[in-house]
């Protein structure tokens, strides 16, 4: 089941979606689907990390978060009003970040980073994956 988060609706957004929880559990489900393997030394065996939904490497002890390398990689902001702010922007990729700001009362710059990711995505995709491929790494 490929979840891309333009079929997101305002329904999954204030229902499944309205709790940090299941928003984890979504992105931890989306990005391990084929399996765990670890970043750092390629192991595929894990167990619970200290985070809600993270996984930590049995070898390594590397701890991977459930928004690593997602959309939401170190972005600082409630996972709630995360999903909020990618539901608005594949919706209306016209949306002013002034708005985002109000809608989901974080700072205007936080919302414009993660817009700035959002439209870079649909861009190159057309689509908001959740998995973030960043151009920059090898
Ligand atoms: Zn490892």
């Amino acid at each position: 089941m490929a979840m891309l988060f333009k079929q997101l609706d305002i329904k999954d957004l204030e229902g499944f979606f309205s709790t940090e929880e299941n928003c984890l559990k979504f992105l931890a489900e989306k990005k391990w689907e084929e399996g765990f393997i670890c970043k750092t030394c390629g192991n595929f065996n894990y167990c619970k990390g200290k985070t809600l939904y993270s996984r930590r490497c049995t070898r390594c002890k590397h701890e991977e978060s459930a928004t690593a390398h997602t959309i939401f990689h170190r972005c600082h902001i409630p996972i709630t009003e995360a999903f909020r702010i990618v539901y608005m922007v594949c919706h209306d990729p016209s949306v002013s970040t002034y708005e985002l700001s109000r809608q989901v009362e974080l700072r205007q710059m936080t919302c414009w980073k993660l817009k700035s990711r959002l439209m870079e995505c649909l861009k190159s995709q057309g689509e908001v994956d959740i998995l973030f491929h960043d151009q920059k790494k090898p």
